[in-house]
């Protein structure tokens, strides 16, 4: 389906709202009925039409439709958050006993859920470096029900062979779930490469504005009506239709944002990477990056998220660095219109810094839609203080 249709037309029945170009927001909880038996009908099947928006709502369908065809899956369930969709995927397909493997240093609360929910139930993670498909080979075991990628990884952008995971994993019976907030499906469709489960955190680049906290799931209808009928009506966690009204929003720009970005952040790339004081770039679509043939190979690109190394003795200079920044905020999240930046020393106590680590002088920078110029002068003023 061409893009473009996706974005601006599909599920947009205009004649059901007076022809208005931009569809209306359904804010309604419940949908009213005439006959009991219309009622009955629609208790048995609530994926089956509107009674309750925990459940569905027209404003969400129209959302779910494009975010669906866009990951060329069947279906799409979207949530409130992008942990919410994490959640709901795993939760879905594991029972007690039961054993995953996951890529190390998944996002955050993905984390959590493997090391601190899910083991009050008898479920056991087993963390691999997804680099090499030898070690999910290795880390299957008998009771290994899900394998959790998220490709690439923030941070590091350690990539996993989406084509060779998806076929060991079908041999083994076991369902493969991927974060593809990095790429979306602009950049990269995990379904094309057989992996069953594609979520992400909306929040980023969908919404495309710092303005909305969403997460999206797709895969077969099949999964997405379980998923429906037990974890999404059950914890509740549904996006609301104001919120699915931005994503559409945000949607109908997503290609040019992510075309400005992924030109703004080669020549941020550029300028950083003949920086002296810049010890290093990681970068999946630089040519330097280790696993820079793969991610030609299964991304058609990568954009404003980067890492870089610089070349500091003290946590001070990088803490002065960051704060003299004028224009790049100081912030979590990325995928908005803004720049951020955060060093890896925000996340523990100064004393423990140690210049002898490299992941301790990394900064995570986002590229956002301003002038690439603006933010490689912005850099530049900020390195003077090193
Ligand atoms: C932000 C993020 C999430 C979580 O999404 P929320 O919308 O914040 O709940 C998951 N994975 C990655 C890679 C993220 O960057």
């Amino acid at each position: 389906m061409d893009i473009s249709y996706i974005i601006n037309e599909l599920a947009e029945d205009r004649q059901q709202y007076f022809n208005a170009v931009s569809p209306p927001i359904m804010q309604s909880s419940n949908f009213a009925f005439d006959t009991v038996d219309d009622l009955r009908t629609a208790f048995e099947d609530e994926y089956g039409g509107y009674l309750y928006s925990r459940g569905l709502n027209p404003t969400v369908d129209i959302l779910r439709k494009k975010l669906a065809a866009l990951d060329n899956a069947e279906d799409c369930l979207v949530f409130n958050s992008g942990a919410s969709a994490i959640f709901a995927a795993v939760l879905a397909n594991v029972k007690s006993g039961d054993h995953i493997v996951s890529v190390e240093h998944p996002y955050t609360w993905a984390h959590k859920m493997f090391n601190v929910i899910l083991p009050r139930f008898g479920i056991t993670t087993t963390y691999i470096d997804g680099r090499d498909i030898e070690n999910f080979e290795r880390a299957i075991l008998p009771n290994t029900r899900v394998i959790y990628l998220e490709s690439p990884n923030s941070w590091s952008y350690a990539l996993q062979d989406l084509a060779a995971v998806a076929e060991l994993a079908r041999a083994e019976n076991i369902v493969t779930i991927i974060d593809n907030s990095y790429c979306t499906p602009i950049y990269q469709r995990p379904i094309d490469f057989g992996i069953d489960l594609v979520l992400q955190s909306a929040t980023k680049y969908i919404g495309g504005h710092s303005d909305t906290v969403a997460g999206v799931l797709t895969g077969t209808k099949k999964m997405m009506e379980r998923i429906f009928n037990s974890e999404y009506l059950t914890i509740g966690s549904g996006i609301s239709p104001f919120n699915a009204w931005l994503l559409i929003r945000g949607l109908r720009t997503l290609p040019m944002r992510l075309q400005h970005i992924t030109k703004s952040t080669r020549e941020v790339v550029t300028y950083l990477k003949q920086h002296p004081k810049v010890e290093e770039v990681i970068f999946p679509f630089d040519t330097d990056f280790p696993q820079y043939e793969l991610a030609k190979k299964q991304m058609q690109g990568a954009c404003g998220l980067l890492t870089f190394v610089i070349k500091a003795n003290t946590v001070a200079e990088i803490e002065q660095f960051c704060e003299k920044l004028k224009h790049i905020l100081m912030a979590v999240s990325w995928g908005g219109h803004e720049s951020l930046i955060i060093p890896k020393c925000a996340g523990f106590k100064p004393g423990h810094f140690d210049p002898e680590k490299k992941e301790h002088r990394m900064l995570r920078l986002y590229v956002g839609l301003e002038d690439p110029a603006y933010l490689v002068a912005d850099l530049e003023q900020a390195f003077a203080i090193l």
